[in-house]
């Protein structure tokens, strides 16, 4: 116990001086890994250009001198929300600020906005709010798409990207089409300050870089904290509670987490995307062990046009951020095994320059708001048509598959599909719905030369039209059905 008193001592005779941001270049992996053994607290990294944000203390920066021979003190506002903003969030949104918008947005739009809603609680008892925008027009299922913001506390320009569209959507829904195609064809759902406790703390007073929830110990990363794949291996995600990525002491424990779960499995939303910063990626599951999901040819295309305009790099977090990490949102909301039908989720991490590094800087938040907004109006005129699986546009499909006519069609009782193969193999039939929801699956079914008839029974489905997917090896088929009851 003596280091811990010790420990005690020096925190007790410290200085008070916030962390300051060094950007380290050249980390070779070896000395990465050094890093956060080292328990750094790596603000943001990029694998493609090759630097590290970390905070050291103000006294020790030349300490990144042990790392790489190659890095740069940050400008102090890049490190800290400045004490000049009065123990607010400056350009951001402050937790006051974000329930004033909300609620003036229902109050002025109120044929768009619903009024904010609680999902649920915080650790300290806090509301987590939502906000729901769609028109009172159009089909009568209409798809969801989420967005959420502020799940690391520190990271207030999500929440700003936030704000920014849906003060886009209810302002332009009578002028522009796509604001108004969005609202008539979708329902839109904002999670606006997922982490309430901490970003209260972050805002009040002046300064703030928490990062964790307010959970005991000493708060746990709510990123790492979902229970798909939970604690997979201790790269990007530690089980140490003093760690800045300390994943909690069980798969789903926090309270915020839990209350994120229940609205997506609530929602069953087609796409969404969970908001962080900084670093300017797009990225894509699965961050637990960088591999492909089966959705990979789509989220690579659909990434490709989402950072066509703000040049962000796109991919999964291991190639991308140069780490892995379990127990992540994204993971858990694209393919929680169950709760919710498959979803195409994604992280922005916006900005590139530092967690407040628009506080003093209107201009530079518009722009950024602004980067994002053309990747959520392009995942909110998309989505609601993504047709499922393996939807491989743009890349040739290995195997030649070539699909007949579903026959019947329009089918009331049974519909079988006719699929001619070049040679026998296992596919895979899917149907999925005008949302994209898997409502059929038969995962392998035989294929003999030959026999190339592959049936496929409707009799549980509602009226309707239904896209039929069959895939092998790669190569893809598929064709369109109506049931009529
Ligand atoms: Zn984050």
């Amino acid at each position: 116990m003596k280091f811990g008193v010790l420990l005690l001592a020096a925190v007790a005779a410290m200085p008070v001086t916030a962390d300051r941001l060094v950007r380290i270049h050249d980390v070779e992996p070896l000395a990465y890994q050094l890093l956060v053994a080292d328990g750094y607290d790596v603000a943001s990294s990029n694998a493609i250009k090759g630097w590290v944000d970390v905070y050291m203390p103000d006294d020790a920066t030349d300490m990144a001198a042990i790392y790489s021979g190659r890095y740069e003190v940050l400008p102090r506002e890049w490190g800290e929300l400045l004490a000049e903003n009065g123990g607010n969030a400056g350009a951001y949104y402050s937790t006051e600020e974000n329930s004033a918008f909300w609620a003036t947005l229902a109050e002025t739009h109120a044929d768009l906005v619903d009024t904010p809603v609680s999902i649920g609680t915080s650790v300290q008892g806090r509301d987590i709010m939502m906000i729901r925008m769609s028109s009172g027009t159009g089909p009568s299922f209409k798809p969801a798409i989420f967005f959420t913001a502020l799940t690391h506390a520190r990271e207030p320009g999500g929440n700003a990207a936030l704000i920014d569209f849906a003060d886009w959507l209810a302002t332009n829904y009578n002028s522009d089409t796509m604001a108004a195609w969005i609202l008539d064809n979708t329902q839109i759902y904002f999670v606006p300050i997922v982490n309430p406790d901490s970003y209260l703390l972050n805002c009040n007073p002046a300064g703030g870089n928490i990062r964790k929830n307010q959970g005991s110990p000493s708060g746990v990363d709510l990123n790492r904290n979902y229970p798909y794949q939970w604690g997979y291996d201790d790269q990007g995600s530690s089980p140490s509670p003093s760690s800045e990525t300390y994943r909690g002491p069980s798969a789903g424990s926090e309270p915020e987490t839990q209350t994120v779960m229940t609205f997506i499995d609530s929602i069953d939303p087609v796409a969404g995307i969970h908001y962080h910063t900084y670093g300017g990626y797009l990225l894509r599951p699965y961050a637990y062990n960088n591999s492909d999901t089966p959705d990979e040819a789509t989220y690579a295309a659909w990434s490709y046009e989402m950072t066509r305009y703000n040049g962000y790099s796109s991919g999964q977090c291991g190639e991308v951020l140069g780490y892995n990490a379990n127990g992540d949102a994204v993971d858990w909301t694209y393919w929680s095994g169950g709760g919710h039908p498959r979803c195409m989720a994604l992280t922005v991490e916006c900005g590139e320059s530092g967690f407040w590094a628009n506080q003093n800087n209107p201009s530079g938040l518009a722009a950024m708001e602004e980067e994002c907004r053309y990747m959520n109006i392009w995942l909110c005129m998309v989505a609601p048509g993504f047709v499922g699986i393996g939807d491989a546009s743009g890349t040739v499909p290995p195997v030649a598959v070539s699909a007949g006519p579903v026959t019947p069609n329009p089918a009331s009782v049974q519909a079988s599909m006719t699929v001619s193969m070049p040679h026998e193999g296992v596919v895979t039939v899917r149907v999925l719905d005008l949302a994209g929801r898997i409502v059929f699956e038969q995962p392998s079914v035989s294929v003999r030369e030959g026999d190339n008839m592959v049936s496929v029974p409707v009799d549980g489905l509602p009226t309707g039209v239904y896209s039929l997917r069959v895939t092998c090896a790669g190569g893809e088929a598929g064709g369109r059905f109506t049931v009529v009851r």
